[in-house]
Formats: C-alpha cells, sequence, structure tokens
C-alpha cells in the first residue's frame, strides 16, 4: 500500500529537490505532462519540448535509482489535464490521501495545490540562496529594495570570490570594466549542442503534432536534457566564452546569437544545474587563472544577485505583483513581436532569433523588445505573456520581476529605480543593428528617423509628471527642455503617427 505521493514539476528535476529528501522508496512519486501547464500561455515549441524531454529522462532516472514512478504522458488517453486532476487520479489508484510537493515557482500553481481536495503539504523550495524568509528579512525596514546591497550579502553568506572581509579584487562590482561594445569578431560557437537521441525525438513528434500554431521553431532541437549534458554545457561555456563573459555582455550582433553568454538559464531554472556548482565552477576557474575577475564577478553577480534577487520580490510582492502597470500603459502588443513584419531591424532581429532558438540574451530583451514595448505603451500584461511565452528559460518567478519590474516599470520603481528607456543612440552604439537598417539611427524626426529615438522622447514627455524629479532622469528632461519648441512638436507630432500606424497594423 502506498503512503503518499510525492509530487515532481517539470521545473523541479533535482535529485535532492525537497520533496524527495523526505521521501521513501514506499511513496509514489507522481510526474504528468498536462495540458493545463502546456497552454496557459502559448510556449515556444522548443520550450515544451526541452522540459517534456527532461522530465520523462528524470523519471527514468528515478526509477533506476529504486524509486516508484506514476508519470503520465501528455497523450494518455487518461491524462486528467490538470497537475491536481493527476494528483486525485492517481491518489485513488494507489489509495493515498497525502501528498509531499515542492513549493512551485508561480502563485498559480501554489494556489492550484492549495485548494486540490487532498492533504498537500507544500514544501520549501530550498534549491535557491535565500528562502523567501531571508529575503524578507532582507527587505525589512528597507527604503529601496537595491539588488547590489543584496548581492554584495550573498556574496559575503556563500564565502564567493571572498579574501576574508573583503571582496577578492578590491571592489564589489567590476560592471564598469563590462560595458564594451560589439567586437568584430567572437571567438565563441555558442553554447554546446546535442544531436536528440530516442526519448527527444519522441518528445518532438508529441510536440510537433500537437503544437503546429505556436509561435517558434521546433528543429533543429539541440538543447541539453539531463543534467550530464547540462554540465557539459557548463564547462565548454567556462572554458570557451567566460573569459571574455564580461567584457562583451551588453554587447549584440545581428548575426551572432549568444556572443559569449552561457545559454544555461533553463537548465538552472529547471533544476539540471544548481547555483552552488555553477557558481563554484566559475570560482575555481578564476583562482586557476582561466579567467580574469570581471568575468567571474560579473558572472556569479547574476547568479547569486539577480537571480536570487528577482525570486525574493516576486514572492515577496505576492501574486498582484504581474498585474502591476504602474503607468497605465494599454497599446496591444504588435503583431512585430510574434514575427510580423517590421523594418526595423533590432526589433526583427530579436524576434528572428527568439523564433529560432527561444533565448535571446538579456540586453536584447531589456534594451530592443523590452525598450521598445516601454517607449510605445504596449500593456505590460501583454508583454509579460510574451515573455513567458518565447523563451526556454521562462517561468513566472524570474520571468516576471524581470519584465513587469525591470523592463516595464509596471511595478512603479520597486526594482528599477528609473525606467530601461533608450533612443536609438544606445542600440547602435551596442550593437551592429543599425546597419542596414530601414531607418536612420541619427535622424530624430522625419522620413526616415528611428522609431526608438520618436517614442524615447515622446515617453519621457508622456510621464513627465513622474519622471521628472527624479535624480537620475534630470538630465534627460534638461536635454529635451533645452530643444527648440518646434522641434519638441514635431517629435511629439511624429510619435503620435509612428503609433497611429502600429495600432493600424500598418509595418512600421
Ligand atoms: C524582459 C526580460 C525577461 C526575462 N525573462 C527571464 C526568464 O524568463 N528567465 C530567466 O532565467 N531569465 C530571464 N531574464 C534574465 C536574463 O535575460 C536571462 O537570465 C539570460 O538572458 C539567460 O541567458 P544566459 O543563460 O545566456 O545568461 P548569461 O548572460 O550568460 O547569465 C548567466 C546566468 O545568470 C542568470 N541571470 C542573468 N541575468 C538575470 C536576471 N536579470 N534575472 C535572473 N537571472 C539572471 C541566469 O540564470 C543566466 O543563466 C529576463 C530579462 C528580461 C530583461
Ligand atoms: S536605426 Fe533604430 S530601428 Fe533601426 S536598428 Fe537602429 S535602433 Fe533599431
Amino acid at each position: 500500500m502506498v503512503k503518499r505521493l510525492i509530487l515532481i514539476l517539470g521545473d523541479q528535476l533535482s535529485p535532492d529537490i525537497a520533496a524527495l529528501q523526505q521521501a521513501t522508496k514506499d511513496d509514489m512519486i507522481v510526474m504528468a505532462e498536462v495540458g493545463d501547464e502546456t497552454t496557459y500561455v502559448a510556449h515556444h515549441p522548443k520550450k515544451i519540448a526541452f522540459v517534456l524531454a527532461a522530465m520523462r529522462k528524470f523519471a527514468a532516472r528515478l526509477r533506476d535509482d529504486g524509486w516508484q514512478v506514476a508519470y503520465t504522458r501528455l497523450d494518455d488517453p487518461d491524462n486528467a489535464g490538470s497537475i491536481c486532476g493527476e494528483l486525485l487520479r492517481r491518489a485513488e489508484e494507489h489509495g493515498a490521501q497525502e501528498v509531499l510537493a515542492t513549493e512551485p515557482g508561480e502563485w498559480r500553481l501554489i494556489d492550484a495545490l492549495a485548494h486540490c481536495p487532498l492533504k498537500v503539504t507544500q514544501l520549501p523550495d530550498d534549491r535557491f540562496l535565500a528562502s523567501h524568509e531571508d529575503f524578507e528579512h532582507w527587505a525589512e525596514g528597507r527604503k529601496q529594495l537595491r539588488m547590489e546591497y543584496f548581492y554584495r550579502d550573498m556574496r559575503r553568506r556563500t564565502g564567493l570570490l571572498m579574501e576574508g572581509d573583503e571582496p577578492a579584487g578590491g571592489q564589489w562590482n567590476f560592471d564598469h570594466d563590462n560595458r564594451k561594445p560589439a567586437p568584430k569578431d567572437i571567438a565563441f560557437s555558442g553554447p554546446m549542442q546535442f544531436t536528440p537521441d530516442d526519448t527527444v525525438h519522441e518528445v518532438l513528434d508529441l510536440v510537433a503534432q500537437r503544437f503546429p500554431d505556436n509561435f517558434g521553431d521546433l528543429n533543429p532541437f539541440w538543447f541539453a536534457t539531463d543534467t550530464t549534458q547540462a554540465r557539459r554545457a557548463l564547462t565548454h561555456f567556462i572554458t570557451h566564452a567566460l573569459p571574455r563573459f564580461g567584457d562583451f555582455q551588453d554587447a549584440m550582433l545581428a548575426d551572432n546569437r549568444f556572443l559569449y553568454h552561457a545559454g544555461i538559464s533553463m537548465y538552472l531554472n529547471t533544476g539540471l544545474l544548481h547555483w552552488r556548482e555553477v557558481c563554484e565552477a566559475v570560482q575555481q576557474a578564476w583562482r586557476d587563472g582561466q579567467v580574469p575577475i570581471n568575468a567571474a564577478e560579473g558572472f556569479i553577480r547574476q547568479i547569486i544577485g539577480w537571480r536570487e534577487y528577482m525570486r525574493g520580490i516576486y514572492f515577496l510582492q505576492g501574486p498582484e505583483y504581474t498585474q502591476g502597470n504602474a503607468l497605465n500603459h494599454s497599446r496591444d502588443l504588435p503583431a512585430l513581436y510574434w514575427g510580423g513584419k517590421t523594418r526595423m531591424r533590432c526589433m526583427a532581429k530579436a524576434v528572428e532569433q527568439t523564433r529560432a532558438e527561444a533565448y535571446a540574451h538579456h540586453i536584447q530583451r531589456l534594451m530592443v523588445t523590452g525598450n521598445f514595448a516601454l517607449i510605445a505603451g504596449i500593456d505590460p500584461g501583454q508583454v509579460h505573456d510574451w515573455y513567458l511565452a518565447v523563451y526556454a528559460d521562462a517561468f513566472e518567478w524570474v520571468e516576471a520581476p524581470n519584465t513587469i519590474g525591470m523592463s516595464q516599470f509596471a511595478d512603479g520603481g520597486i526594482i528599477g529605480s528609473k525606467p530601461y528607456v533608450s533612443s536609438g543612440n544606445y542600440i547602435s552604439k551596442m550593437s551592429d543593428y543599425c546597419k542596414g537598417c530601414a531607418y536612420d539611427v541619427k535622424a530624430r524626426t522625419g522620413e526616415g528617423a528611428c522609431p526608438f529615438n520618436l517614442l524615447y522622447w515622446d515617453f519621457l514627455n508622456r510621464h513627465r509628471d513622474r519622471f521628472a524629479r527624479n535624480p537620475r532622469m534630470a538630465n534627460m528632461y534638461r536635454t529635451w527642455d533645452r530643444m527648440e519648441e518646434s522641434h519638441r512638436k514635431t517629435v511629439i507630432n511624429e510619435a503620435a503617427a509612428l503609433l497611429d500606424r502600429l495600432d493600424d497594423g500598418q509595418v512600421v
């Protein structure tokens, strides 16, 4: 007789996940590919295939280790279609009343488990450095929740890149060394690619058949789908890309999709890799003299700083966070985000690679697609749904604070002290997109003026009441105010005409 069900979700593929730590071999592990999880947004087919293949391989590994696993495939005729439905079905089948789960990474599922008519215990997910209590404690009494201070605490706590009480290299943050514009050549051919095995092939067939209309290319599929492969991808990155990661972290190239980025976020977010092994391997490479301090520090900051901080904010702010719309933006997401035609080369390239790879690096997400959505005044809820759908690493606890908070300022400034907006100048400096674009990045108005130029100033003008007194934005307003009034009027009129064309579905 089975005592308990142990629930393992698709992003909980860690052998030491909390629910498994407390399980015994008499318990029944439940894993289920269900309709609800594959359709709550129209996920990129590569993302669905990745998660399902990784789940199937993880289940096989558990069975090899002697666990009993009740695994439901998406096309099983008895599939109940939801996580709770599957738990109820398995509970009846095995005579179990009790479920041990690890807390899911989104409020939607936490709530679904809380309302499931079984005795479900949700254990804290301890695969993160900071627990909810740790983050609450850190946030308590602070006027501003700045990532940098949180990060320093995490450095002290882990001892990573520390020399006694001091940061290695004499400073906490080497970001000023990390803003180099796009280089001509990249000496890295991108993340390690894996040939699909039988399990992956089977899943690819299923996904091709079930999700033919979802945005995104299913093939070629090359992601790692188990921990052994993900570790090889990590080593490949550390050896071949990490030494230059820091230098070109913010750069963008039209024909190089990964530059020196790791491409490991989906492995971390599903549990194939653990933050500690990643950071320790990076620290070791620095100790061995293989990578400079600016690269090691920059990378470790992304993981124990930004990644942990984003999770902290998501859980601190609660389920309402995703509905934030501090700037009252309501424009519909234009078709160009789904591959519709656009004359903006930066947007076309960012969307094209998103469609092909289910990947874009941070600056493409923040300063191209995110920046455009923000200055064009697009409904942040629709922007959030888009990011959640199109990236293989998108799980709400990390996607929502990045989109709603960092990128769209829809949380009113909890994450960022000012909005991440820029004119075409930033994109031109950091990328090669503008060469060959139908627009002229130097033109501020008139035929061929870069839309980022028009919309940037229009955004600042529209939101003057909110931002003019922000000391970090005072310079921008001074520059705007120094412009001829006739020029300012032209900018406002041309931006309005551009937005009308966007709303009309015309090619912009
Ligand atoms: C609008 C927007 C949406 C985003 N949505 C997601 C998302 O759904 N899932 C996701 O994992 N990241 C998201 N990010 C953060 C970041 O863009 C990705 O983590 C990164 O691009 C992943 O690629 P990589 O592994 O090559 O990262 P690298 O640039 O090589 O960085 C290394 C690692 O650091 C971590 N990291 C870096 N920046 C962040 C960050 N801001 N927040 C959290 N972790 C970070 C990731 O785990 C990443 O693998 C988003 C950023 C923006 C601006
Ligand atoms: S000119 Fe403007 S629209 Fe064209 S690529 Fe440059 S920033 Fe993008």
